[in-house]
């Protein structure tokens, strides 16, 4: 049974890592969620025929079974409910669930033993404990802020205090020292303060991670939920629980410096740097924004000879996404040349505008990465910009008071002229102001994007 156990904790292994490399296609990526999820049902089935869960005790099962149900509900009912534009919510919830599940993994790990005390527990075991409950617990509390300031239900500025690195460090070394405690003694009381503390220090370390820096925070807690469920694979010995977290874990690692890299920061600026604490909403800004009516703009696009669509989170919301491939098609039959430029913290997730634009059909090929598009902006006759905000700010490049201050950004404001859809004057998720609006090559074409698109192909076709 052992050997069979094994065997086929491999496969489901092996079917992870394939999963993971479709994921790496538009073409490839729901047959590569399907392979991962089949690794995942092997995982499950084999893991209840192992003999420490299968003890004979139909008890045991049954709790499984009512768990397994309660679980796959929420997540149909969840996965069902959700809007696009809640996706990225959803993904920090999962991941703080994520880290939740390893907490208790470890605690219940503990609570079967009674007392680490006078067990013939092995360090190695206590250690484990405390780095999954340790680690989990941040990932809960950390993901629940994320999710809150991703849902708009808190803030997206940074919370800030004085003596907050001081408090937070003070917090991270107690913690650790109940740690060691709990490990030398096996004190229940030492465990509960680690996770009394460590729920604690998931809220202080993501409250001043504000704005624009979300997107790290969503890939850095992704990562640690791995990492957790990693050290809960250790607790209870479960190869397949290991290699699963280990692949979380590296894959968020990676994400997390690609975003990084994309906003131009380290890691420490973001955890540490407290950034977008401070709005220049109420900033003075020279010029107005100028209006412009759908008629008026189909003229111009009429004449264009090269035209880049610009998406941002406002083409999510108002899933314009079918609307834009259309236009861009009537462009091109009319001898225009279209490129899509996609920034990679665009809307709210990591990819969110590839997927919408692979959804549409949008040609691979006319999907243009940052630099290659910042390149020949100035030869474009028109950027059109589709609910894209921060991504666009010229004060990223110009401002160096600005908070976002060094992110790059796709040049619009170098093209010869630029419309701007959205539906009013709402700042982006950094809450900052744009000055890209107030130029004088700068266009308004209020609305709900997908109209306005749509309004813009009705033009075309009468
Ligand atoms: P922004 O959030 O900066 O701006 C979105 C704009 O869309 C708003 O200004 C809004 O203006 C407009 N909008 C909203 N709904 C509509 C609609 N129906 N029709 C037309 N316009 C609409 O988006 P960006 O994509 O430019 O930037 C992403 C931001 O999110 C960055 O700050 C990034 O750091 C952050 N972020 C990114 C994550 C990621 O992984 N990609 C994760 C977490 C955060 P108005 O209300 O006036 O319509």
């Amino acid at each position: 049974m052992e050997y069979f156990i094994n065997i086929s904790y491999i496969v489901a292994s092996a079917l992870f890592i394939f999963g993971i490399k479709m994921l790496g296609s538009a073409d490839t990526a729901r047959r590569g969620n399907l392979t991962s999820s089949i690794g995942m049902l092997i995982a499950v089935i084999v893991t209840l025929l192992n003999r420490d869960v299968n003890d004979g005790n139909s008890l045991s099962f049954g709790l499984i079974a009512v768990g397994l149900l309660i679980g796959a509900g929420i997540g149909v009912f969840a996965a069902k409910k959700v809007q696009m534009t809640g996706m990225p919510e959803l993904v920090a919830l999962f991941n703080g669930f994520g880290g939740l599940a390893s907490l208790l993994v470890g605690w219940a790990e503990f609570a079967k033993e009674g007392n680490f005390n006078n067990s013939e527990y092995p360090v190695f075991t206590a250690v484990a404990v405390v780095f999954a409950v340790l680690v989990g617990g941040i990932t809960f509390t950390g993901s629940l802020i994320a999710y809150l300031k991703l849902s708009g239900k808190l803030g997206g500025a940074a919370t800030v205090f004085p003596g907050q690195k001081v408090l937070n460090a003070a917090v991270f070394l107690t913690l650790l020292g109940f740690g060691v405690v709990f490990v030398v003694t096996g004190a229940a009381w030492a465990l509960y303060l680690v996770i009394a503390l460590s729920l604690l220090l998931g809220v202080l370390g993501v409250i001043p991670i504000g704005g624009g820096d979300m997107p790290v925070v969503i890939s850095f807690l992704n990562s640690f939920s791995g990492i957790a469920a990693s050290a809960a694979g250790f607790v209870i010995l479960n190869n397949v629980l290991i290699v699963a977290g280990c692949l979380v874990g590296a894959s968020g690692i990676i994400l997390t410096v690609i975003m990084c890299k994309a906003m131009n920061r380290t890691l420490a600026d973001v955890l540490f740097g407290g950034f977008g604490s401070s709005s220049s909403t109420s900033q003075e800004v020279e010029g107005e924004m100028k209006a412009l009516t759908v008629e008026d703009a189909f003229y111009v696009l009429e004449a264009a000879q090269s035209v880049i669509f610009v998406p941002g989170y406002g083409m999510a919301v108002a899933q314009a996404q079918h609307a834009v491939k259309e236009l861009a098609e009537i462009l091109e039959d009319n001898g225009c040349e279209v490129r899509h430029a996609i920034h990679p913290v665009a809307g709210r997730m990591p990819g969110h505008m590839n997927v919408l634009l692979a959804e549409a059909d949008v040609p691979y090929e006319q999907l243009c990465e940052m630099d290659d598009v910042n390149a020949i902006m100035e030869t474009v006759d028109v950027a059109i910009v589709i609910g894209a905000n921060d991504v666009v700010n010229p004060a990223a490049a110009e401002d160096e008071s600005s908070p976002i201050y060094g992110m790059p950004i796709i040049n619009v404001h170098q093209a010869k002229s630029v419309f701007a859809l959205k539906r009013g004057q709402g700042a982006g998720f950094s809450g900052l102001v744009n000055t890209l609006f107030f130029r004088e090559k700068t266009r308004m074409i209020y609305g709900d994007a997908k109209e306005t698109i749509t309004g813009l192909v009705s033009q075309f076709k009468d």
